[in-house]
């Protein structure tokens, strides 16, 4: 089985949760089996090293972004693979010292977003990654955090997209993801 039908074969539908009308989409599956954790892990290295940073010898990227909280699990094993440092983008008030905010749009109200300000120097390359992307409202407000410190992003991770909603266009660099829901 190819690696994309594999990690797709092992997502979950979950009809109703957190709350009624919603499907809710489960990548722990993926997890539980470390083969399908690795072609996931291995699929996105392969990805960034062969399309991102188009095999040069020069290119590099220096930061992985992971989103709270589920970014958190792919982005460190990420970062490792590439030799890049993992910065974490967290709900307000869970990082020490001294932050930067972005606020984004929830289905009810605001919600904000923290970086630590000395995490990313200006220049540096990042790339941001996430288990799904929907309205992509995270998603911007974490570019938006990369760009307040000088960061430039060159492409925002996931494992899936939900095609309907066209969250790429609102974003500052392309989208890749490894699995389109309608
Ligand atoms: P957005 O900001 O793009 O509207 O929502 C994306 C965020 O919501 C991500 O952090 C993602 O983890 C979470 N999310 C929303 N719906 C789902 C879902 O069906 N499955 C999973 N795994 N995460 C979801």
């Amino acid at each position: 089985m190819a690696d994309v039908d594999l990690i797709r074969s092992r997502l979950t539908e979950h009809p109703d949760f957190p709350k009624k009308g919603i499907v809710f989409l489960d990548i722990f599956p993926i997890l539980r089996d470390p083969l399908v954790f690795e072609a996931l892990i291995s699929h996105i290295t392969q990805h960034l090293f062969s399309h991102t940073l188009g095999l040069s010898a020069t290119k590099k990227i220096d930061v992985i972004v992971g989103l709270d909280a589920r970014g958190f699990l792919l982005g460190p094993i990420l970062a490792l693979r590439l030799g890049a440092a993992f910065v974490p983008v967290r709900k307000q008030g869970k990082l020490p010292g001294q932050c930067i905010q972005a606020s984004y749009e929830k289905e009810y109200g605001t919600d904000t977003f923290e970086m630590q300000a000395d995490a990313i120097k200006p220049g540096q390359t990042v790339v941001v990654v996430d288990d799904l992307i929907a309205t992509g409202g995270s998603a911007k407000a974490a570019g938006e955090l990369v760009a307040k410190l000088g960061g430039k992003t060159l492409e925002y991770i996931f494992i899936i997209e939900l095609m309907f909603l066209k969250a790429s266009s609102k974003l500052d660099a392309p989208v890749y993801s490894i699995v389109q829901s309608d």
